[in-house]
């Protein structure tokens, strides 16, 4: 899952652009992306404990 910026809403990683289009459409154009065009996606199902 990934975390919206925007409202703090949990969205399925794939859904996040559709959500950020559908929900916040004002700020569609201001989406965060990487350099190369792809979603910055906020993971939250990654835990710091993981990288241990
Ligand atoms: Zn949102």
């Amino acid at each position: 899952m990934a975390l919206c910026n925007l409202c703090n809403e949990t969205v399925a990683n794939e859904r996040l652009l559709d959500h950020v289009r559908l929900f916040h459409p004002d700020q569609y154009e201001d989406v965060d992306t990487w350099p190369d065009g792809a979603v910055l996606v906020v993971d939250v199902d990654l835990d710091p404990e993981d990288f241990e």
